[in-house]
């Protein structure tokens, strides 16, 4: 039987997986019970960020993909995804279309003199008598006055604020990472947010972490672990059950 000791690592998924609905939290990473389905805002997500993704690490090899060739790397991991569920009235038609838009705003706001560092750059962080907290980092950039940044890529169903980079968890344990990867914990990072909206915009918002931001972290996830491991898994009903794909296991709880 698998018990929820079994994890060989820790990440921020999984964490804010956790904070969202611990019962959900059980199936997906305790029972690994495969999802009934994908939601359709999860396949268009990893869609447009995997074509983000490629343009930055064509970047980094000297190279750069053009509007088409982002399209075609979202259309490959599109059809990639399994059992897709729409919702809201999309359609693979038009989230086609609306990526396509997404994508071109993307490659417009393309800053052509920032030099690409790392791209997925994966991080570990050692938590004494947790499973290691492991993470990758969108994006290392470097600015032509040589400031470097974490960037976080994110598509976005409205305009964010500036709250909700100060407040990203994803953010704070890149800075975390950032760390480990021989960089001032304090660097500057930003959240870059396409939206989703019927004119797509490239957002950026700018942040930082203090030590009682990083350490706030650190013991949150220590939190989090200790109620994983005494199996504190419980239903929290709100309104992300409408596309939770564990419903039937929920109900049979
Ligand atoms: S249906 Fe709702 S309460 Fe049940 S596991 Fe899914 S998110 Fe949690």
């Amino acid at each position: 039987m698998k018990t929820a000791q079994d994890h060989d690592h820790l990440s921020y998924s999984q964490i804010n997986c956790f904070l969202t609905c611990s019962l959900r939290y059980k199936f997906q990473y305790v029972d690994k019970i495969p999802p009934a389905f994908t939601a359709v805002s999860l396949a268009f997500g990893v869609a447009i960020h995997e074509a983000a993704a490629a343009y930055y690490q064509t970047r980094l090899e000297g190279d750069e993909l053009k509007p088409d060739q982002l399209w075609d790397v979202y259309r490959d991991c599109w059809q990639r995804a399994e059992k897709i569920k729409f919702f809201n009235g999309d359609s693979e038609k038009s989230l086609m279309d609306k990526a396509k838009n997404m994508l071109t705003v993307f490659h417009e706001s393309r800053d052509p003199s920032i030099t690409v560092l790392g791209v997925e750059e994966y991080f570990q962080l050692p938590l004494g008598g947790l499973p290691p907290f492991e993470g990758y980092i969108d994006l290392i950039e470097q600015a032509p006055d040589g400031t470097i940044t974490l960037v976080d890529l994110k598509t976005a169903a409205k305009k964010l604020s500036d709250s909700n980079a100060q407040s990203s968890m994803q953010l704070t344990a890149y800075a975390l990472g950032a760390e480990t990867l021989g960089f001032d914990p304090a660097i500057n990072m930003r959240l870059d947010v396409v939206t989703k909206t019927k004119s797509p915009e490239m957002l950026r918002y700018e942040t930082t972490r203090t030590d009682e931001e990083r350490n706030r972290f650190v013991k949150l996830v220590y939190g989090v672990w200790n109620a994983i491991e005494r199996e504190a898994f419980f239903p929290r009903e709100d309104w992300h059950c409408a596309q939770c794909p564990w419903t039937q296991n929920c109900r049979e709880w």
